[in-house]
């Protein structure tokens, strides 16, 4: 088939496809491989669109970037120039994030947010502590969970 795209549209596509497969989600995502668990990307039919689903778990999983998704940890910071533009983009993201939650809850979807703070940075955990956080969620019953950073000592 020939390709249409455009030079500027083939760059748009490139930088989506970057946006989804970001670093600490291809890491959970290796993560739970690895533990032998199966799941499907980035389900459009969910609310939310979740990056993981595990149908057999009835479970979902977002792996949020702490900037993006205002989590109010050691690797977010507002920025100083344009503050009330990025702190209302940040906040329609965050009231985003909280309805996914809520309409999966009410479509009986377990949630668990793994923060990008748990992968990387000062407060990162380890790969088996994360892996063993993720596992016990998937297994459990709690409807929802975030995983984020472990203790940061302070400086
Ligand atoms: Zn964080």
């Amino acid at each position: 088939m020939a390709d249409r795209l455009t030079p500027e549209q083939r760059r748009l596509n490139m930088s989506r496809v970057r946006a989804k497969d970001t670093g600490p989600e291809m890491a959970v995502r290796r993560l739970l491989h690895h533990a032998g668990y199966r799941y499907r990307l980035h389900s459009r039919e969910l609310p939310g669109r979740p990056d993981l689903v595990l149908p057999r778990y009835r479970t979902v999983v977002f792996v949020h970037g702490c900037f993006w998704h205002g989590h109010g940890c050691s690797l977010f910071k507002v920025p100083t120039t344009r503050t009330e533009f990025w702190t209302a983009k940040i906040d329609a993201n965050k009231r985003r994030d909280e309805a996914a939650v809520v309409a999966l809850a009410t479509a009986g979807w377990r949630s668990l947010w793994v923060w990008e703070c748990a992968l990387r940075g000062r407060g990162r955990r380890s790969p088996e502590a994360l892996r063993d956080g993720i596992v016990a969620f998937i297994n459990g019953e709690t409807g929802f969970q975030a995983i984020g950073q472990a203790e940061v000592p302070s400086r």
